[in-house]
């Protein structure tokens, strides 16, 4: 810990330390509305401490607004010819022409040879789409 002045004022000087990604359970990227900047934010201080944060470059006052989600479930095939679901959650504000791909893209990036799934999975697809209704 160092200090140093700075506008006038005294002010503490922590370092910040490179943390493997493998540890941090991160959110976003959000982008900053004033000046643009794109910013991770910690879940678990989202989740236990506070909905916003201030922008690390000019230092406003973001708010973090939650996103409604639908519960999508997938079908999930494997190699060895069993198949199961899954739900991946999508932002309620995809368009309905456009959940069939949004759906799959999530789900090809969680499940797609993911080390949780005990075999190699062979196809991924759209099962059921809730209404919004239902979804809510
Ligand atoms: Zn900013």
């Amino acid at each position: 810990m160092k200090t140093m002045i700075e506008e006038g004022k005294e002010r503490i000087i922590m370092e910040w330390k490179p943390k493997e990604k493998h540890l941090c359970e991160l959110e976003g990227p959000y982008e900053c509305e004033d000046c643009g900047g794109h910013v991770m934010l910690d879940a678990t201080y989202l989740d236990q401490v506070e909905k916003f944060a201030y922008c690390p470059y000019c230092t406003m006052k973001g708010v973090v607004k939650e996103e409604k989600t639908r519960d999508i479930e997938m079908y999930i095939g494997y190699q060895n010819k069993t198949w199961e679901t899954r739900f991946v959650s999508i932002p309620l504000s995809i368009p309905e022409d456009k959940i069939e791909k949004t759906a799959t893209t999530i789900a090809m990036s969680l499940f797609y040879n993911s080390p949780d799934t005990f075999d190699e999975v062979a196809f991924i697809g759209v099962y059921h789409i809730p209404e919004i209704e239902e979804a809510i």
